[in-house]
């Protein structure tokens, strides 16, 4: 790796350690010319497959827009940032786990409620009315019954 300081082409690794949860490697790297020292970050190149929206419409997979989506159901919920960032990767995870080049936006959308599901009922809740209305609104009354049953039978603290 050519050094960013004076462009030599030798430098080597002094130190090189997993970060973000082993996601990453930081690797400290020394200039064999010049001696200065610095880091690079290097993570998995995964690609993420394309979202077939309901209209037939291909999208990009859109981080930034899921992430809005499970904020607006986890406003004001007792869900921690670091909780809301591993549910993101765990949902990107099985998405490119599939190994497809297209998925269905029902997918992600179902994947999001089970992940919601297990960390937060309300929110959960507020998602599925949304993600749901015009779809299954029999389904969804299931499922909220369901859930208070599941509440219900919960032992006493
Ligand atoms: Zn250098």
């Amino acid at each position: 790796m050519r050094c960013p300081f004076c462009s030599a082409a030798d430098t080597k690794v002094i130190d090189s350690r997993l970060v973000a949860e082993g996601d990453q490697v930081r690797r400290r790297r020394e200039c064999l010319s010049c001696s200065e020292r610095f880091t690079t970050y290097e993570s998995a190149e995964l690609l993420l497959p394309r979202i077939i929206k309901q209209s037939g419409v291909r999208e990009p997979f859109n981080e930034d827009k899921l992430r809005q989506g499970i904020l607006r159901a986890l406003e004001k919920r007792p869900v921690s940032s670091e909780q809301i960032e591993a549910m993101l990767i765990q949902i990107k995870r099985i998405l490119q786990a599939s190994g497809e080049r297209e998925v269905v936006s029902r997918v992600v959308g179902e994947e999001v409620m089970r992940q919601l599901k297990a960390v937060d009922h309300v929110a959960f809740v507020r998602f599925a009315s949304v993600y749901r209305s015009f779809q299954d609104l029999n389904e969804f009354r299931v499922e909220i019954e369901r859930l208070a049953e599941e509440q219900l039978s919960l032992p006493e603290p």
